[in-house]
């Protein structure tokens, strides 16, 4: 699919349990506890040669706790950044965060506001875009911007994803496909 008026199309991801491990409980709080899923790098490569942009969206609510800072949010990915640069040879357009305590701001995911923050900012096609997560906060997201979505979720609950699947690895064997649809 080409993207209306020169924008560009572009797959948003979630970061915690997309790009990375999850942790429960608190939040990712330096580099060295910062564990990449090993499918992710191959995801974001086939993204880019399909044509995509990449964006990852994220909510680190612990910023607006006080239990971490912005520096050291800015820090961590920085160092995904270089990371995916350095060893994998893919890029990231943007790493777009909401630091915000409580749901009262615009950008905060169930909110769209991020993903069309990154449109306006990057001059992105959301109807030609995708929105990848694994929580249906993500979908909800996503799909308020006007993108279709996947869910990444082993037992999904009711979800309004245009696709769900079940792993990161389903998801890195199944995305040119989804993304040529
Ligand atoms: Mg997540």
């Amino acid at each position: 699919m080409s993207a209306a008026g020169g924008k560009r199309k572009c797959v948003f991801l979630d970061r915690d349990g997309i790009v990375n491990e999850r942790t429960y409980p608190g939040y990712i709080e330096r580099w060295e506890d910062f564990r990449m899923l090993a499918p992710f790098p191959d995801v974001l490569r086939k993204v880019r040669a399909m044509g995509y942009v990449a964006v990852i969206i994220t909510n680190q609510r612990g910023v607006g706790l006080g239990s971490m800072t912005q520096e050291a949010v800015d820090r961590i990915h920085a160092n995904l950044r270089a990371q995916l640069k350095k060893e994998h040879g893919v890029e990231l357009l943007d790493i777009i965060c909401c630091p915000h305590l409580c749901d009262a701001c615009s950008c905060r995911k169930p909110q769209p506001g991020m993903l069309l923050d990154a449109a306006r900012r990057h001059g992105l096609d959301l109807s030609a875009s995708w929105m990848i997560g694994d929580n249906e906060s993500d979908v909800e997201a996503g799909r308020r911007a006007g993108c279709r979505t996947v869910l990444v979720a082993e037992a999904p609950a009711d979800t309004v994803a245009t696709i769900c699947l079940p792993s990161m690895e389903e998801l890195a064997v199944r995305i040119e496909d989804i993304l040529a649809e």
